[in-house]
């Protein structure tokens, strides 16, 4: 109990000393997160953007770089959560959009862009004959499930994976979200086959679709090969749709991860950064499910959106998908993020720091625990190593941060095309120095967590 009660204390104090620099550093953010409460809950509309003790406000961006609203400047690791994967100055992406702007927004018709954004995302992902736009990743997927039930006519089931996230209301990270659409979901294990044959063994003729990242972006889990295969066979074979939301993971090879494991979906959905870093989604997917959308046609299901085609979109995702992203810079940037996962786990092992840094090319997750086989899941936890990953994570987080590295407290980065191996190796070296002070410590409290229980 007092080895216990030790690590408590000295966690708490460093934890303490860290948070009280950053209550110090940081007094415009203070005031502005008190501000915004005044008309919104907890001075927040988005909430995956919180943080306590109260997050950084930025001002303005660079390349990679962010300067908050009290003058601080930070390397950029976080990439608006994948979705400024061309940094926040690119000449090409924002030049496109000025002059979309300077030719007058809000026209009301079909403009002179999206037809050619249309096809740079086919070219792109071949699976997808037809594309469809939208403003969110979230809008792509009800629009994605929607048509494949409607598709698998009388059939109201969707399978769907415990830890995924699909969107505000499509949430089934830790047990799911109170605010999800009320959709007849079928939840299974992330890559557990066996699962995955049992409940199709239960439910494949009243199962529509299914629909699966083809990497948890909570946690950044890849799935196995042998998993996405599976769910491929079985979805053919019992005449189910099968939905890939790439919202996150088509950045991750040239075609998406579907390009880089050989699967091709029935349906697809993307998002983030191919609207060039303004709002987006998009599905897509086989012509005969697609062509459904087709407003000649007497049988046509109707599908609008006011900004599903706005120029500043349009614009901007067409320049940055035909010009900035090529299939050489996704080989580019996802190998810089691989050599970075690289050295984070090698650097913790040789300090047998707890920590393991898990995910694909330019995305990372961070997990406070020792390698010892891939992770297949996000890990569970007990009520009491849960509160103390929580408290590993915010000290890691906000340690980082002091030193100028702006990523997701939940331990999560996704490189920007600005982004150089000099940005990597500056990070690894603050990641590496932090191990070394707090290695022993974060040991400690894990230990001391999973001896409450
Ligand atoms: N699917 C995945 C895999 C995502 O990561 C996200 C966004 N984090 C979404 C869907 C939802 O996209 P949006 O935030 O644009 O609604």
């Amino acid at each position: 109990m007092e080895v216990i009660s030790e690590q408590h204390t000295d966690f708490a104090r460093a934890l303490g000393k860290v948070e009280a620099s950053y209550r110090r550093r940081h007094p415009n953010s203070e005031q502005r997160q008190a501000l915004a409460a005044r008309h919104m809950a907890g001075g927040n509309t988005r909430s995956v953007l919180y943080y306590s003790p109260f997050p950084l406000a930025w001002h303005s961006g660079r390349g990679n770089r962010l300067t908050d609203i009290d003058g601080l400047d930070y390397l950029d690791l976080l990439g608006e959560y994948s979705a400024g994967l061309y940094g926040h100055s690119n000449a090409i992406v924002n030049g496109a959009i000025k002059r979309a702007i300077d030719d007058g927004t809000v026209l009301g018709g079909p403009n002179r862009y999206e037809a050619s954004l249309a096809e740079a995302i086919c070219t792109r992902f071949p699976s997808m004959d037809l594309v469809r736009f939208t403003n969110s990743g979230t809008e792509a997927n009800l629009l994605a499930l929607s048509l494949a039930r409607l598709a698998a006519s009388g059939r109201r089931r969707v399978m769907v994976f415990d830890g995924a996230y699909h969107g505000g209301v499509l949430d089934f990270r830790s047990g799911g979200s109170a605010l999800n659409i009320p959709f007849d979901w079928i939840i299974g294990r992330y890559n557990d086959l066996e699962g995955v044959r049992s409940l199709f063994a239960a439910y494949a003729e009243t199962l529509a679709a299914v629909i699966v990242e083809p990497m948890l972006g909570g946690g950044c889990i890849p799935g196995t090969a042998p998993f996405l295969q599976l769910l491929r066979e079985q979805t053919s074979r019992y005449g189910s749709a099968l939905i890939f939301d790439e919202v996150m993971t088509s950045r991750l090879a040239p075609n998406g991860l579907q390009g880089a494991i050989g699967i091709e979906p029935d349906l697809t959905t993307i998002g983030k950064y191919v609207g060039g870093g303004t709002n987006f989604g998009a599905f897509g997917g086989r012509r005969q499910l697609m062509e459904r959308f087709d407003p000649s046609r007497s049988d046509s299901l109707a599908h609008s959106g006011t900004f599903n085609n706005n120029v500043l979109t349009m614009a901007g995702g067409l320049a940055g998908l035909a010009e900035v992203f090529t299939p050489a810079e996704a080989v580019r940037l996802n190998q810089l993020g691989d050599r970075l996962r690289d050295r984070l786990n090698a650097d913790a092992r040789r300090r047998r720091a707890p920590f393991m840094a898990t995910g694909v090319g330019s995305m990372l997750g961070f997990h406070f625990m020792d390698y010892t086989a891939p992770l297949l899941r996000p890990p569970t936890y007990t009520a009491a190593a849960t509160r103390a990953q929580r408290s590993i994570e915010t000290l890691f987080h906000l340690e980082l941060l002091e030193q100028g590295f702006h990523f997701a407290r939940r331990g999560y980065i996704a490189l920007s095309l600005p982004t150089i191996e000099a940005d990597c190796d500056g990070f690894a070296s603050a990641v590496d120095a932090f191990f070394a002070a707090r290695g022993d410590l974060l040991r400690a409290t894990i230990g001391a967590a999973n001896s409450e229980n």
